[in-house]
């Protein structure tokens, strides 16, 4: 007899479900720029400066009036010379300034001609290239910001440039939200850290590494909370203890059906399991609920479906929850370098590499998809996306999630 496919949520929805259900972090703190990488900042920052702060040479060459250049025929007097960081004097008609790349624009100047255009005569200067715009070669007052403007936004997640872009309007310090501590749980009877001898049937518990390196990437404060037994009692034990002195508590392992599998009952007994089992391949049993207050991500427990799911579900949660507003990976169509014709019931998550060839990228698929090849995910750089019922052929345009927009 057929017995009935329970109805799993789609990806899409349990993200969404997901983020609906975050309640960012309200408290803050103020950091130097110089710690500032990867904090998410909790006030627009505004500019009390026009950057660059006055009219300035775009090139190495000479200020010149423009009206003066045709009456002149072309060759100019050099009537002084202005470097960056130094202001000159009003610049004397039919003269020219010898001026150099973010020095500022000498009074009674509308034009800067580069210095490959001229030739050097005793104490003046020929224009050999006659073709000259007025204004050309200028880098106006405030025209990367203007005094007033929003510089950076709340709920950006600060990258290297928006902590030069805060530099360069003079900021030292900014607000940011208090940085998350995310607890660790691993769970097994067969789990031994590294540095141990593995017995029989006992394995390395690599889940740990892999969740505690995302968070850190992230820039979150990631704590190991140990391994806890296959047992319901202890899981009820350690997560009631992990939950409370975390904002999130992130386990692997142990969320599937069988009799050794006690997180999920736990979790429902200790607090509330929101979401489990997605239309997702790797990573099905994922399960999302509270410990307490406090939010946890059961991940499955193998390697593959970690990485996956922690990227695709856990990822966007604790970064909407640290308060950050962009949370979404892009989503691109690349190439298929493979075929997959078999149709799924699930959305596939597939470990891929986009390669560059000649002018295009393409993607291919790693060899063996099953959820328990980590290597697999080492291979890859991109996540290919495979909706239930689809097939690929080689050529046909695949959804593509890059890894540089998951791991950081
Ligand atoms: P489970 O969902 O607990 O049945 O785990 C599924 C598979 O993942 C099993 O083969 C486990 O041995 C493996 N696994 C679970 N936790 C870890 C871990 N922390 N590191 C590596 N493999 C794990
Ligand atoms: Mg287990």
């Amino acid at each position: 007899m057929m017995c009935e496919m329970p109805k799993l949520m789609p990806v899409d929805q349990a993200i969404a479900a997901i983020l609906a259900s975050v309640d960012p972090v309200q408290d803050t703190e103020t950091v130097s720029l110089g710690e500032a990488l990867g904090r998410v900042l909790c006030r627009d920052q505004c500019s009390t400066i026009d950057v660059p702060p006055c009219d300035n040479s775009a090139m190495d060459g000479y200020a010149v009036c423009y009206d003066d250049l045709a009456r002149c025929q072309y060759q100019l007097a050099v009537s002084q010379r202005i470097a960056a960081g130094h202001i000159g004097a009003n610049l004397q008609r039919y003269t020219a300034a010898r001026i150099f790349t973010g020095a500022p624009l000498p009074a009674n100047a509308d034009t800067v001609v580069m210095q490959e255009d001229t030739e050097l005569l005793d104490g003046a200067i020929r224009i050999t290239n006659t073709d000259i715009k007025r204004g050309q070669h200028i880098r106006r007052r405030g025209q990367d910001i203007t005094t007033g403007n929003v510089v950076v936004e709340q709920g950006k997640r600060l990258q290297a440039q928006d902590i030069g872009l805060l530099a360069s309007v003079g900021l030292t310090h900014v607000p940011v939200y208090r940085r998350l501590k995310v607890a660790v749980l691993s769970t097994g009877d067969e789990l031994v850290e590294p540095g141990q001898t593995l017995a029989a049937g006992q394995i390395y518990n690599s889940n740990r590494y892999t969740i505690m390196a995302l968070l850190s990437s992230m820039g979150f404060e990631a704590v190991d909370a140990g391994i806890v037994s296959d047992d319901f009692a202890a899981t009820c034990e350690q997560l009631t203890r992990v939950a409370s002195t975390a904002d999130v508590v992130i386990s692997s392992g142990g969320v599937s059906v069988g009799e050794e599998d006690h997180v999920k009952a736990a979790v429902e007994t200790l607090g509330q399991l929101s979401l489990w089992k997605l239309n997702i391949k790797p990573g099905k049993p994922l399960a999302y609920g509270h410990v307490g207050g406090t939010p946890f991500f059961g991940l499955p427990g193998n390697p593959s479906s970690v990485f996956v799911t922690f990227c695709l579900l856990a990822r966007p949660f604790i970064l909407a929850f640290q308060g950050q507003i962009h949370t979404a990976p892009l989503v691109l169509l690349v190439e298929a370098n493979f075929e997959w014709q078999k149709a799924g019931r699930r959305q596939e998550y597939l470990r891929a590499k986009v390669e560059q060839h000649s002018q295009r990228s393409r993607v291919q698929i790693y060899n063996n998809q099953s959820s328990g090849i980590l290597a697999s995910v080492s291979w890859a750089n991109a996540l290919a996306v495979i909706p239930p019922g689809k097939t690929i052929s080689r050529g046909d345009l695949v959804q593509v999630i890059l890894f540089s927009d998951l791991l950081n």
